[in-house]
């Protein structure tokens, strides 16, 4: 049965009301095979099959991204998000996350302390407080209000780690070739997802433990809606990783989202986003710099793109699970 003929058949049998319930039913079973999950960086296949689960048990977008970012915040092995990240200069793992919905609504803590999963504080503070963003001990103390219990996020391997950068104490988020390559070696960092359910709605999360060894304070990209995280339900919605002082600058996931307003593919999105950068600062500039665009529009098709070599980003659609190597500017 054609759209039409079932709005048709519809509209002679019921009242308003159920109308437009039924229409929200018969636009979520058009849209199942849409479904759909990205992330950033191809070692969280494991977070993209989280929520997979969830968009197939018929869960919101937002519940897929939330439950999905939680893989890698529990995961004391990846040290660039919750537990086991890597700590500020003065050895302090401080956390970073948003969230955002199809309806606009967001929420997000900045410099959060010993709570493993920050994007969980982050939607409370979406959904339970007028504000959208809660910082440091007001993040800690709205968390542990709402039943949070606190943890110490700093393994013995990330304190090691920060043990033998202090010997150096040289903070330089400019990115190195061999800095990328131990990226790549351990396969994540930040991690920004972004889902179509089947009610064709939109949402993303964003979560970090940030720039390793950064100043006590500082906030980068990754919980700032619009930089790290942006989604727009008529369009898409993008998210970012890297070096998050420079997403900042050029509010890169709403920029991208704004080029496929305009009619860019979420590739050609990315890609002119990332121009702008270098626009801006220059290429001598940016070739120190990392940053990866990944991006979904509301046709569920994706793209990703980034500064520098590299970049991966994890798909997971009713086809199984997928990793693109994003093309690279510079
Ligand atoms: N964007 C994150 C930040 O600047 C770091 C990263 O993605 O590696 O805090």
């Amino acid at each position: 049965m054609n759209r039409r003929k079932f709005v048709q058949t519809i509209g002679a049998l019921a009242p308003l009301t159920t109308l437009s319930k039924n229409l929200s039913a018969f636009e979520g079973n058009v849209s199942q095979k849409k479904s759909i999950v990205i992330s950033t960086w191809s070692g969280n296949t494991k977070a993209n099959e989280k929520a997979w689960e969830q968009l197939i048990a018929g869960k919101s977008a937002l519940d897929a991204v939330h439950q999905g970012v939680m893989v890698p915040e529990a995961d004391p092995e990846d040290m660039s998000v919750g537990l086991g990240g890597l700590p500020d200069r003065d050895g302090i793992v401080t956390l970073d996350a948003c969230i955002m919905d199809h309806a606009g609504n967001i929420g997000a803590v900045m410099g959060l302390e010993n709570i493993v999963h920050a994007i969980s504080v982050a939607r409370l503070v979406m959904e339970k407080t007028p504000h959208v963003q809660l910082v440091g001990d007001g993040a800690l103390q709205f968390a542990l209000e709402h039943g949070f219990e606190k943890e110490n996020l700093l393994t013995s391997k990330s304190k090691k780690a920060w043990k033998a950068w202090l010997k150096q104490s040289q903070y330089n988020p400019m990115t190195t070739v061999e800095e990328i390559e131990k990226r790549i070696e351990k396969n994540h960092d930040t991690i920004g997802m972004l889902a179509i359910d089947s009610f064709s709605n939109l949402s993303g999360a964003c979560t970090t433990s940030g720039m390793a060894y950064k100043l006590h304070g500082r906030v980068g990209d990754s919980p700032i809606i619009g930089a790290g995280l942006y989604v727009d339900n008529e369009v898409g919605a993008a998210s970012a990783t890297g070096v998050g002082e420079e997403v900042v600058r050029i509010c890169g996931s709403h920029t991208v989202v704004e080029a496929m307003r305009y009619g860019h593919s979420p590739e050609e999105a990315c890609k002119i986003a990332l121009e702008r950068l270098v626009k801006m600062k220059g290429k001598p500039y940016c070739q120190k710099v990392q940053i990866g665009f990944i991006a979904l529009n509301n046709k569920g098709e994706t793209g990703c793109y980034s500064l520098l070599p590299n970049f991966t980003m994890a798909v997971r659609n009713e086809e199984g699970s997928n990793v693109i190597s994003s093309k690279s500017l510079l």
